[in-house]
């Protein structure tokens, strides 16, 4: 059974390389430019330095020489290798999406021989893959913005009972994957409606022609978001290679997950998350970084934060520390705020939340919170147990909602 690799930080990554000798020579020859000694330190690995000798134009060391570069991308101290392969490979991609995914972020030399070793010799992989890897076969149109149309199909039912919804966008090929326990559009469709509110009404959504596509209700949803609905025949899988594909991994993230003893749903977060962060065979962009404009984080470490070039955000950001600013002027004014003065020991009323209970526990909370507690003389009781008693009107009880959705969306009146 494997243990979860943890995250790599970049301290851990600056610890490493203070203490390799290889990679310690390398930077010392970037910076003297005197390559020709590097090779004959002692506790070298000669190979390495050969390596890094080569690609010494897209070397660079970070501004405290801490980390060695290349690229915008982390070298990877020998200790840690390993450890940064497993992280790559957690959810079990492939070979090539592991490798993919990798050279995202870190590169070391030889990196991809390592990774072919690790992840062909990788038992819970042997023990699920029974096909060959086949290269997903292409879209047969080219959707040419994100999100504006999507492909649906389910894939289960598995052990537990339960289904997986699975929808791709065919632009950025992003998957989003719901856990579901049965395939009826009273399930379906509030599925959908959520991811529809995060991503927007697609334009097209394609899918088979089984239940609960062929149902009127789903028509009536599609007429109510105004979404074109279109049903491939045959089967969409075989219309759709690269779907195809996707669910034949994700059939596996399952098994692999029961062969390490571990839950399939945590697998399949972590499948996704990779599997979202890694450049496509076909578009060589991560699906993320399509739809979203970013690269996503993942437990492997990032030289930079990149942020868009868009002066969109620079705009948005000014306009937000502006509001921010103007608001603490206009609520210091208005509040007549002053620092609060209160000592270690102090006595105070902690203002009453709906759960308030009267233990001895700790809280945290901003000091507006809190109120001087005026002691009477002889009063020895716990004065943290005296809570102020909140006004009357309730703010946290929701306006009643005057129109309900209609019925062949699955809610249930519970959910009004
Ligand atoms: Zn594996």
């Amino acid at each position: 059974m494997h243990a979860v690799p943890k995250a790599l930080t970049l301290e851990e990554i600056k610890e490493a390389t203070k203490a390799d000798t290889t990679v310690q020579v390398v930077i010392q020859a970037i910076q003297t430019k005197q390559w020709h000694n590097a090779k004959l330190q002692p506790r070298v690995d000669r190979k390495s330095v050969e390596c890094f000798f080569h690609i010494q134009n897209e070397l660079s060391v970070n501004s405290d020489q801490s980390l060695l570069l290349r690229g915008t991308r982390i070298v990877i101290p020998s200790k840690l290798q390993n450890h940064v392969i497993d992280l790559a490979h957690g959810g079990h991609q492939g070979i090539s999406r592991t490798k993919q995914l990798l050279r995202e972020k870190v590169w070391f030399p030889t990196i991809d021989k390592q990774v072919e070793e690790k992840v062909s010799c990788c038992l819970a992989c042997q023990v699920t893959t029974n096909t060959s890897n086949i290269e997903p076969l292409r879209m047969p149109e080219a959707s040419k913005n994100p999100w504006e149309s999507v492909s649906i199909d389910f894939c289960g039912p598995f052990p537990s009972g339960e289904y997986l919804l699975v929808l791709i966008d065919d632009y950025s090929r992003y998957p989003e994957v719901d856990i579901i326990r049965t395939v009826a559009h009273t399930t379906v469709i509030p599925c959908l409606d959520k991811i529809f509110a995060t991503h927007g009404i697609p334009g097209t959504v394609k899918s088979d022609n089984g239940a609960p596509f062929n149902s009127t209700e789903f028509k009536q949803f599609a007429n109510y978001l105004g979404f074109q609905h279109q049903r491939i025949t045959p089967y969409w899988p075989q219309a759709n290679g690269e779907a195809e594909r996707f669910m034949r991994t994700l059939k596996k993230t399952a098994r692999t997950a029961k062969v390490e003893g571990r839950s399939w749903k945590q697998n399949l977060f972590t499948f996704l998350r990779n599997y979202r962060a890694t450049p496509h065979s076909v578009t060589h962009q991560a699906p993320a970084t399509l739809l979203f404009n970013r690269a996503i984080n993942v437990k492997l470490p990032q030289s930079q934060t990149v942020a868009p070039a868009d002066p969109n955000h620079q705009q948005a950001l000014d306009a937000s520390c502006k509001s921010r600013q103007k608001n603490k002027v206009y609520f210091d004014e208005r509040n007549k705020a002053k620092s609060s003065e209160f000592k270690v020991g102090d006595a105070v009323l902690l203002r009453n939340s709906k759960k308030a209970s009267n233990d001895n526990r700790q809280v945290t909370r901003n000091s507006s919170h809190f109120k001087k507690f005026k002691e009477k003389k002889g009063e020895t009781d716990n004065p943290a147990d005296k809570e102020e008693q909140p006004s009357k009107q309730n703010t946290n009880e929701r306006p009643k909602r005057k129109t309900k959705p209609p019925a062949y969306f699955g809610y249930k009146q519970s959910d009004k």
